[in-house]
C-alpha cells in the first residue's frame, strides 16, 4: 500500500526524521492560507500523488512571492498529473503539500528494501540523489552503495557508517545521517514496510540533514497491525470494485478484457487465465474467491463481475477442497435469485468435492450454465461464446 507523501512524513516526524516544516491544502485559498502561516518565502508547492516523478512532470513548484502562491495551487490541483511512474492515465492531484523551500547544499538518495532473493532488507545510499537517480542506477551502479541487512540484528551502526563513509560524506555529517538511517530502518521494521525511500535526502546550506521527500509502502499483509497506517488508505485511485471485494475478504484485480473468471485459490486463477488467453480472449479480472468462501461470498464476488460492464462471457472454474462445490452453487444459486437471473452465458466447472450436489443446486435454480468437464472443453465453450458475442447472427 502506497501513502501520500506528507503522510510518510508524518510517519518521519515521529522517528525523529528531519522534515521540512509543511502543511497539506486542498483548496488555493488554504494553499494561500498555509503559506502564510509558514511565515517564510520561497515555499514549494508539491502535488499529492501516489507516484514519484512529480518533479519532472511539473508537480513541483517553488513559489517566490505569498500573491503567486494561490493561482500556482490552482494549476496544479485538480491537474492529471502524469510522470514517468503513474502510465500514461496519469493521477489526479487532490491535494497539496506546501511546504517551506530548503536551501540545498547536497542532493544524497537513501532506501530501505527488501532483497527477496537474499531473503534480507537491503539499505541503499548514493551521494547523487535527486530526480536522476534512475539514470545513475543505469549509468553507474556502482555509485549506489548497499548493505544487506541480518534482519536478527538489524541494521548496525557500522553499517551506517559504512555507507555514507563511501559516499565521502565528512564525518559530522555522517554521524547525523547515519542516525537518520537507523530510524528510518526502525520505521521500516516496525511499520512492516514493503519499502521505503527519501530522495532526495539533503545536506541543506545550514548543513543539517533533511528528508525533501518521502516515499513509504506498506506491506498490506501487515496492515492488521497498524491502525494507525489504515486509516492513511486511500482507496479512490482504485477500481471501486477491487475496493469492494477486498472489504468482503475476495482478492479481486480488475484486468482489461471481457471472460469474468471467478476460481479457487490463486494457482488455479492464474492457470484459469492462461487458459483463457490460450483460447485467444482476455480474463477481465482475476478472482481468487479462497479456500473458505461462504455461500455469501461467493454471490457478492459473483454480483460483482456481473456489475462489470466488460464482462460478456462468465467462467466458473472450481475445485472443491476445502470450498466445496455445493457450497458454491448455493451462493450463485442465492446471488443470481437476488438479482433476478444471471443476464451473460456462463461456463462452468465443478469437480472435487460434492460436485454432485453442487450441480443438483444449480440445476434445480433453473440456471442454464453450460457445464464443463474439462479446461480443453471450457476453452472451446468461451472461444464460441464470444465469437457469437461478437459476431451476431451468424
Ligand atoms: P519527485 O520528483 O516526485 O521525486 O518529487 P521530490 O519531492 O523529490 O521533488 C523533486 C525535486 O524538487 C527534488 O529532487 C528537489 O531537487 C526539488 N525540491 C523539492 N523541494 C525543494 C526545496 O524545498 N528546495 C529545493 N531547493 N529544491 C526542492
Ligand atoms: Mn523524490
Amino acid at each position: 500500500m502506497k501513502i501520500y507523501e506528507y503522510q510518510a512524513k508524518g510517519l518521519f516526524a515521529r522517528y525523529a526524521i528531519g522534515v521540512p516544516k509543511g502543511i497539506v491544502a486542498v483548496t488555493p485559498a488554504e494553499a494561500l492560507a498555509a503559506a502564510r502561516s509558514l511565515g517564510t518565502m520561497p515555499i514549494v508547492l508539491k502535488a499529492q500523488i501516489h507516484s514519484g516523478g512529480r518533479g519532472k512532470a511539473g508537480g513541483v513548484r517553488v513559489i517566490a512571492r505569498l500573491d503567486e502562491v494561490e493561482t500556482a495551487a490552482a494549476g496544479l490541483l485538480g491537474r492529471t498529473l502524469v510522470t514517468a511512474q503513474t502510465g500514461p492515465k496519469g493521477q489526479p492531484v487532490r491535494a497539496l503539500l506546501v511546504e517551506e523551500a530548503v536551501a540545498v547544499r547536497q542532493e544524497l538518495y537513501a532506501g530501505i528494501a527488501i532483497d527477496r532473493s537474499a531473503g534480507r532488507p537491503l539499505v541503499l545510499v548514493s551521494a547523487e540523489g535527486g530526480v536522476e537517480i534512475e539514470t545513475l542506477a543505469a549509468r553507474a551502479p556502482q555509485k549506489i552503495v548497499r548493505e544487506a541487512v541480518d534482519p536478527a540484528f538489524g541494521l548496525r551502526p557500522f553499517q551506517t557508517r559504512r555507507l555514507f563513509f563511501s559516499c565521502g560524506l565528512d564525518a559530522g555529517l555522517g554521524a547525523a545521517a547515519a542516525t537518520l538511517l537507523l530510524n528510518l530502518y526502525r520505521l521500516f521494521i516496525e511499520k512492516d514496510c514493503s519499502a521505503v525511500e527519501i530522495n532526495p535526502l539533503v545536506i541543506t546550506r545550514s548543513m543539517e540533514v533533511v528528508a525533501l521527500d518521502a516515499k513509504v509502502n506498506v506491506d498490506e499483509n501487515g496492515l492488521f497491525r497498524h491502525p494507525d497506517l489504515q486509516a492513511l488508505a486511500d482507496t479512490t485511485p482504485e477500481d471501486p470494485r477491487e475496493v469492494e471485494a477486498g472489504r468482503l475478504g475476495l482478492n479481486y484485480i480488475k484486468l482489461k478484457g471481457n471472460v469474468g473468471c471467478m476460481v479457487n485459490g490463486a494457482g488455479l486463477a492464474m492457470a484459469t487465465m492462461d487458459l483463457v488467453k490460450l483460447a485467444g480472449a482476455e480474463p477481465a479480472n482475476f478472482l481468487d474467491v479462497g479456500g473458505g468462501a461462504t455461500a455469501g461470498m461467493i454471490g457478492e464476488g459473483l454480483r460483482i463481475l456481473l456489475s462489470d460492464r466488460d464482462v460478456k462471457v462468465v467462467f466458473i472454474n472450481i475445485f472443491g477442497g476445502i470450498l466445496r462445490c455445493d457450497t458454491l452453487a448455493t451462493g450463485v444459486r442465492e446471488a443470481a435469485s437476488r438479482l433476478g437471473g444471471v443476464p451473460l452465458p456462463v461456463v462452468i466447472r465443478l469437480e472435487g468435492t460434492n460436485r454432485e450436489a453442487g450441480e443438483r443446486i444449480l440445476a434445480s435454480a433453473g440456471l442454464d450454465f453450460i457445464p464443463v468437464r474439462g479446461l480443453g472443453e471450457a476453452a472451446e465453450r468461451i472461444k464460441e461464446l464470444l465469437s457469437a458475442h461478437e459476431h451476431p447472427g451468424r
